[in-house]
């Protein structure tokens, strides 16, 4: 007997599927290991704010705002999410500055001779830019566009339309900068114009539901920090002070055997080009030579007159690019995160020279542990670009699509590949969109007879019920393992739509046998669908906090609603069926009125089906009435369509009458050129050469002949009943009169 419990083992789950993320680092998808408990610290590059947000930003910020969610709310990580604003930036000075001078500009009311010499100028400068931009052809297209634009525009004489216009702030802002920019003293202008730019990148990212970061920071906020930070990177022996700027030392960090420069983009290390554009186009060529290697970074500049300046060390002057996120990251996150995202176009320089300026700071390794990055935006299969000028603002998106219709495209594509934004692209997101809403109401109708609790909730299952449940956990197994592969939300989609399609079916074969459907079944899956759709974004969560409020009112209208119309199109089904049965065609016309004319304009649609209870479903007023329009259209297309083969088939008929009008002796006449001699009833004997017809061509033809002579009598016959015997007379002397 045996008087202990036997040995138990755990299952084995070693093939379950875990979470990999593709890592910049390693260029391959790594398992996702966050460096201390549940909790991720994650830094995400933030915008530089000096215009409007287009939809190249939010690829990353939707892309981003995506994997936050699934790592959070499907994988319940414990994340702590920080964004940088970078309001110090060589761009935000030049816009902030050109602005300034250019309405100065125009408040001084150049007449129309100063506008022209100022003009001729201002273009000499766009030449020397033009004749400098040799070689890059982008650049060459835009700056030759400007030019023309404005040479048209100069050519309308209206001197206060030309002066106000963008063409002419593109030309004249850059030269009258290049003259006065030194003079503009007043701080407040470079602080003005990102703190508007701010404002407006906040509200697109709430219109685009992307959640906001739990710590925001700004650089001109860390101004101090860095200055400090840059001085332990110095102490370090990775920077040095040259002519009061502070540069990064590329070649001493890369030879330290703890450090790698440019270890993310190996292959950049020495793109000069890449490296310029991120020192910024205020960096003037004389700054070249305080450098030790020409790869080598600003970390610190000195500002010059008519650029904003901080206190340092080296004397007053503002923080490079890069610098910026490795030291409000640090503050935030400590000397290791575990994610760090943005575009990727920041790889390199950005990322890889705040890596080393990090690195350098810490005298770590392994600043970042996973480095994101989010794929490109095309608009129309185009890249975007200022000579193309086809950015599309998230404002602009807005007024065509919801934030929703938007999400939709990021979900249905790679977050890490090339996203293409498109009439094509969006169409589809909005057909998925729409399947989607179908189902989530077709399942609610279709459950809403059946008891919700009690003995009479629960039937038996049948194969039907079996064979759905069966795709519902493959649903589920499938859509875990996408996740779990770098986030596929793609493929979790395909997932979706394939128990979509199950339950569809599932739903119409059981209306069809009248069958009653399984509630808690549909219900788990549309339920299962909608959370997953909470998890990426595309339907808002309650976020309230604390208890929910008892007897809210408008909480659920459907719920409240619903007894209601179910009561109407029940009754309204009856009074129909009795009409049909009586032929009550007024009374069907009045039903019909109700379901196509009062009831959409209530947000409510009910569909009729055969045998069958009629179905009600709550959809918004504008889908309803939208819907009613494209309905009235196909049936206008169909009646003129009707209309068209109306006509068609009367044309068909008036040339077969004109064909029976013809007098059989006029029958072979127009064929001159077939035929030479005639008999005389008019039937041709010889053809066109001279030579005598064969018995055969001949048969043939007074078979013809005779056809036509009994379609004439019957036209005859036709006319004389219809008009009296004048015409008939008139018509047969005109048939004789020929022959
Ligand atoms: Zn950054």
């Amino acid at each position: 007997m045996k008087r202990s419990q036997p040995k138990w083992v755990p299952p084995s789950n070693e093939d379950s599927p875990r979470l990999r993320l593709y890592n910049s680092l390693t260029r391959q998808k790594e398992e996702f290991v966050p460096q201390k408990g549940n909790t991720v610290t994650w830094y995400n590059c933030g915008p530089t704010v000096y215009d409007a947000s287009h939809m190249g930003h939010a690829r990353s910020y939707i892309s981003f705002d995506i994997l936050r969610r699934v790592l959070s709310d499907y994988f319940n990580y414990d994340i702590f999410y920080c964004m940088n604003i970078t309001d110090i930036d060589d761009k935000i000075i030049m816009r902030a500055r050109q602005n300034f001078l250019m309405s100065q500009y125009i408040e001084s009311k150049p007449d129309a001779e100063k506008l022209k010499l100022d003009v001729e100028k201002a273009f000499m400068l766009l030449d020397e830019k033009i004749a400098a931009a040799e070689g890059d052809e982008a650049k060459l297209k835009m700056l030759n566009k400007s030019k023309a634009n404005l040479q048209t525009l100069m050519d309308c004489g209206d001197t206060e339309r030309i002066i106000s216009s963008p063409e002419a702030k593109d030309v004249l802002a850059p030269w009258i900068d290049k003259q006065k920019g030194s003079e503009v003293t007043d701080n407040s202008i470079f602080s003005d114009l990102p703190k508007y730019w701010e404002e407006e990148f906040h509200k697109d990212m709430e219109a685009l539901n992307v959640l906001p970061a739990d710590v925001l920071t700004r650089v001109s906020e860390y101004v101090p920090e860095i200055v400090t930070y840059v001085q332990k990177i110095i102490d370090n022996g990775y920077a040095y002070e040259s002519n009061s700027s502070v540069y990064f030392d590329t070649k001493a960090f890369d030879a330290s055997p703890d450090h790698f420069y440019a270890k993310m983009v190996p292959e950049a290390f020495g793109d000069n080009k890449a490296l310029a554009e991120g020192e910024g186009e205020l960096s003037a060529a004389a700054e070249k030579q305080e450098k030790r290697n020409v790869t080598d970074f600003a970390v610190w500049k000195a500002s010059k007159p008519g650029e904003p300046s901080w206190d340092s060390t080296w004397g007053k002057g503002r923080p490079g690019w890069h610098i910026e996120c490795s030291v409000m990251a640090s503050e935030i996150l400590g000397k290791s995160m575990d994610i760090h995202s943005g575009g990727f176009d920041l790889k390199f320089p950005h990322h890889d020279n705040e890596l080393a300026q990090a690195e350098a700071y810490f005298g770590n390794g392994n600043w970042v542990r996973y480095f994101v990055h989010s794929g490109h935006l095309t608009i129309d299969g185009c890249k975007m670009s200022k000579s193309l000028k086809n950015f599309v603002s998230i404002k602009e998106v807005l007024t065509q699509y919801t934030a929703r219709q938007v999400r939709l495209l990021y979900l249905l594509h790679a977050w890490k590949d090339t996203l293409d934004y498109s009439r094509k692209t969006m169409d589809v997101a909005l057909e998925f969109e729409k399947t989607l809403n179908e189902f989530f109401l077709t399942v609610k109708d279709s459950v809403r007879s059946i008891p919700a609790s009690g003995c009479a909730a629960w039937s038996k299952w049948t194969t039907s019920e079996v064979q759905l449940n069966e795709k519902f956990i493959q649903t589920k197994e499938g859509v875990h393992q996408a996740l779990c592969d770098n986030v596929d939300t793609r493929s979790a989609m395909d997932h979706i739509r394939e128990l979509v399609s199950a339950g569809n079916t599932y739903i119409s074969a059981a209306r069809k046998s009248q069958r009653v459907v399984n509630r808690a079944l549909l219900l788990n899956s549309a339920t299962y669908i909608t959370d997953l759709l909470k998890i990426f974004g595309a339907i808002p969560k309650n976020q309230a906090i604390g208890f929910p409020q008892e007897g809210a009112q408008n909480e659920n209208l459907e719920e409240a609603v619903m007894p209601h119309l179910s009561a109407f199109a029940t009754f309204r089904d009856s009074v129909r069926t009795m009409a049909r049965a009586q032929k009550a065609f007024d009374i069907l016309s009045l039903c019909d009125e109700v379901r196509d004319v009062i009831l959409p304009e209530l947000g409510v649609r009910l569909e009729d089906h055969e045998g069958a209870p009629p179905v009600i479903k709550m959809v918004s007023r504008e889908v309803l009435l939208k819907e009613r329009e494209e309905k009235m259209k196909l049936e206008q297309e169909k009646k003129a369509e009707k209309e068209r083969l109306k006509k068609k088939k009367e044309a068909e008929q008036a040339a077969k009458n004109a064909q029976d009008r013809i007098p059989p002796s006029d029958l072979f006449k127009s064929e001159a050129d077939k035929y030479s001699a005639f008999d005389d009833r008019g039937i041709p004997t010889h053809d066109a050469s001279g030579q005598e017809l064969t018995k055969s061509a001949l048969k043939k033809l007074v078979k013809q002949y005779e056809a036509q002579e009994k379609k004439y009598s019957k036209y005859l016959k036709s006319v004389a009943a219809t008009n009296g015997s004048s015409t008939v007379e008139g018509a047969s002397a005109q048939a004789n009169g020929d022959s």
